[in-house]
């Protein structure tokens, strides 16, 4: 059976009461149902406490959007990985484009978080993929095979095996326009190739996530390609009508 998880990234979303509301809308709307998907939700860190408050006792996880590799120390405004662990998440997104981009997160420090949030026994949700630019130069494949090896650079492969994989195009995050199927199935069944020549026939059972523009109306046609577990969905997962439909959409396909 195909195993799917459903993320939400709220990104540098909702103030406390927004957040309430819609965790406690995706709460109620699951509510008696035989969930055969996984769901995450991962808010800014402020509201992790509150938002963990309401979906405890539901099936839904929580995850953070960031972290620092230190345990603690003199590291101000920066967040360590036993501080979240004690929330408690299950997740945390590391190497997000935004994160590459806007706060200089080079491969390097990718690799000690994706180490410091192993080591804590909680799921990465590692981000990979290749600018437009990238693409247009016929670079694509050499960025992801790139980011894949330097971020789990001297990870074991028992460790590499729980990490989660989200492939997402940074072209096509929150730009509305979503990679066709073709490129999906392409860049995924790239990365399950990479993986299962890192680590062998247990990349099998690893996620690999698409992300960048799913919605309502496309996350059909993406979750049935093969090599697809899920999606890591941020502007949809704000609108709890929508991040449910797609759940909905994820539980009829597996
Ligand atoms: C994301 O933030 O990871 C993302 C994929 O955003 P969006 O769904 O809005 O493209």
């Amino acid at each position: 059976m195909k195993k799917i998880l459903i993320a939400g990234n709220w990104k540098m979303n909702t103030i406390l009461p927004e957040a309430i509301n819609l965790s406690k809308s995706i709460v109620e709307g699951i509510k008696g149902t035989d969930l055969k998907v996984q769901i995450l939700i991962c808010p800014p860190f402020v509201n992790l406490i509150p938002v963990y408050d309401i979906i405890k006792g539901s099936p839904i996880k929580l995850g953070a959007q960031n972290c620092h590799y230190a345990d603690k120390g003199a590291y101000t405004g920066e967040i360590s990985v036993p501080m979240l662990a004690n929330v408690p998440c299950s997740h945390i997104i590391i190497g997000h484009s935004e994160r590459r981009k806007y706060f200089s997160e080079i491969d390097d420090i990718l690799n000690k978080k994706l180490k410091a949030v192993l080591n804590a026994n909680i799921t990465p949700v590692f981000c990979i993929g290749e600018t437009l630019e990238d693409r247009q130069n016929g670079y694509a494949f050499k960025i992801i095979e790139w980011q894949l090896k330097e971020g789990l650079k001297e990870i074991s492969n028992e460790d590499i095996e729980k990490i989660v994989i989200a492939y997402e195009p940074i072209w096509a995050i929150g730009t509305g326009i979503a990679a066709t199927t073709e490129q999906i199935a392409e860049a995924h069944s790239f990365i399950r190739n990479i993986l299962l020549k890192m680590i062998g026939k247990q990349a099998k059972n690893m996620l690999i996530l698409y992300g960048g523009s799913v919605d309502a109306t496309n996350s059909q046609s993406i979750l049935e390609i093969p090599d697809v577990n899920g999606a890591l969905i941020g502007g949809a997962s704000l609108k709890a009508n929508t991040f449910l439909s797609i759940i909905n959409t994820a539980q009829n396909l597996v």
